[in-house]
């Protein structure tokens, strides 16, 4: 069975879908509606869409470069204190290298040789 619904104009019995009366010619079902709603949902999307970018724009500005031998000396002196890490901007793992001698000697070791590899400026 298919769904219908009466005119409100003519009284006509016409299918529920239709927008314009199969009888009178009048139309019964605003489209404007449900294109402004349509609308709504693009300019959520588009601002959800820009709202990520621009936040992707301000981890970008917090890129910056560091001097390579002001961070190797750093690393090489203190480098168990995490000194280059603070240095770099990373003070997560500056605090852990404090917490643990930089990674019980690992990460100070591995990091003067990280550093040594890196181009002068570089970029954290
Ligand atoms: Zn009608």
């Amino acid at each position: 069975m298919e769904e219908t619904k009466f005119c409100k104009f003519c009284g006509e019995k016409i299918p529920s879908d239709a927008v314009i009366c199969t009888k009178c010619g009048r139309q019964v079902e605003n489209l404007g509606a449900s294109g402004r709603e349509s609308i709504v949902i693009n300019n959520v999307a588009n601002s959800a869409a820009s709202a990520a970018s621009s936040s992707t724009a301000q981890s970008g500005r917090g890129k910056k470069t560091v001097s390579k031998w002001v961070s190797f000396a750093l690393c090489l002196t203190l480098g168990w204190l995490g000194a280059h890490k603070f240095y770099e901007g990373k003070s997560g793992l500056g605090i852990l290298y404090a917490l643990t001698m930089g990674l019980f000697g690992i990460g100070w070791f591995v990091d003067l040789f990280v550093i040594l590899g890196k181009p002068d400026p570089y970029e954290v």
